[in-house]
């Protein structure tokens, strides 16, 4: 049988700069991709927004790691040359009731440490972005923009020039865990022997780890998938920063953001659905973008909404629940020695991402 010493399952963004951060520490270290490329699944199908750290619950994970992963991502992209862009962004309030909220959300973003953010007035909000609609606004300076696959290609690289490897089209379909060692069982049969094992599949995260013979049925919360649908404007974007409305139950509300290219998209909006596959944007939807982004951009033309792409959300808490936080479970947690499985890592993700590898590499140091 193979044997490797750490085998990361899964090479999307979080799966690779975990391998990278594992492999940098002097580990030996596999990815087992199932795809025929990296970064297909949600790593390619996201907003691409570097977010402050400004909404999550003080001490959670997705608020200590969002904002050390912020910081990591500006030095690392600015390093490396991964096309980013400190763009900032206005959280506006179309309506007079909201403007409590903008208060409620600095004081929150400045216990997670994000201390940078102002309250401005509607003439300040529309004297930075004439196209604006709002009664007040806050400005967060430190959010930003990313080009996710370039920065997936230089995770690649720097976990190939540390030593590591990818096997692309390597479906992991069970474990046995016990023994000192984790046996992983491809779909071709084959079987890997590994000392340490990330479980970094994303939205198929818990149902691999149902299949991992020795791992507590407990240690494995239930999946829930929240659809985020995107329209693409034509025509040119009418602001410089991204425009956020307050944020709405399971996201961020449909906000405008803007890529690299200068292209703009509205979205993501929030559908629980039951398969994770279900990623067919329905035109249908449009109708109520239209009315969400005519609050806060009253001058949106007819028709210039196209349907754009969807991603999925993998979540690990229910429609009306409170929003879970990042399940990142240790062998202490779960009594399997060499095991870290990371669950429910939707937004910030893509943000958290070299800090999330820093996190679970340390977590598996003396695995
Ligand atoms: C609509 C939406 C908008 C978002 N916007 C942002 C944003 O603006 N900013 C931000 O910070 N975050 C954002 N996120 C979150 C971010 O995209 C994710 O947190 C991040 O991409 C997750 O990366 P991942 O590597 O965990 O998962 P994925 O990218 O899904 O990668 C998992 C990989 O595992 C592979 N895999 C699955 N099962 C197996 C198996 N059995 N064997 C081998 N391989 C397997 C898959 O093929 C896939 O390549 C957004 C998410 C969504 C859904």
């Amino acid at each position: 049988m193979d044997e490797i010493d750490c085998a990361v399952i899964g090479a999307g963004v979080v799966g690779l700069a975990v391998a990278r951060a594992l492999a940098l520490a002097g580990r030996e270290v596999l990815v087992l991709e199932s795809e025929g490329a990296i970064g297909t699944g949600t790593s390619s199908r996201n907003s691409e927004v570097i977010h402050a750290g400004i909404y999550y619950p003080q001490g959670s994970l997705k608020a200590r790691l969002c904002v050390e992963g912020k910081e990591m991502l500006y030095a690392y992209a600015a390093e490396r040359g991964v096309p980013h862009q400190r763009c900032g962004k206005l959280i506006v309030a179309t309506l007079p009731e909201q403007a409590d909220q903008l208060d409620v959300i600095r004081t929150k973003a400045a216990a997670n440490g994000v201390g940078d953010l102002t309250l401005i007035t509607a003439q300040q909000a529309m004297a930075m972005e004439p196209q604006l609609h709002c009664v007040a606004a806050l400005h967060s300076p430190s959010t930003g923009i990313v080009d996710s696959h370039s920065l997936m290609l230089s995770l690649l690289g720097d976990l190939e020039n540390a030593g590591g490897m990818l096997a692309l089209k390597s479906p992991i379909v069970r474990a046995e865990c016990g023994d000192g060692a984790i046996v992983l069982m491809a779909e071709d049969g084959t079987a890997l022997r590994c000392r340490s094992v990330v479980n970094a599949a994303g939205l198929g995260a818990p149902a691999l780890a149902r299949r991992f013979e020795g791992l507590p049925a407990s240690a494995v919360p239930r999946e829930y998938f929240a659809k985020g649908n995107y329209f693409t404007l034509s025509g040119r974007a009418p602001f410089g920063r991204l425009i956020y409305p307050v944020p709405e139950p399971g996201g961020l509300g449909v906000h405008l953001t803007i890529d690299l290219g200068g292209q703009a998209k509205f979205g993501p909006d929030v559908q629980w659905v039951s398969s994770a596959d279900e990623l067919v944007v329905d035109p249908a939807r449009g109708e109520g973008f239209y009315a969400e982004v005519r609050k806060y951009w009253p001058a949106l033309p007819d028709g210039a909404l196209i349907p754009g792409y969807a991603g999925m959300r993998p979540k690990i808490s229910g429609p009306g629940e409170p929003a879970a936080d990042f399940m990142i479970d240790r062998p202490a947690s779960h009594g399997v020695p060499g095991l870290v499985n990371l669950f429910g890592i939707e937004s910030p993700g893509l943000t958290s991402s070299l800090a999330i590898g820093r996190h679970v590499a340390g977590l598996l140091a003396d695995a």
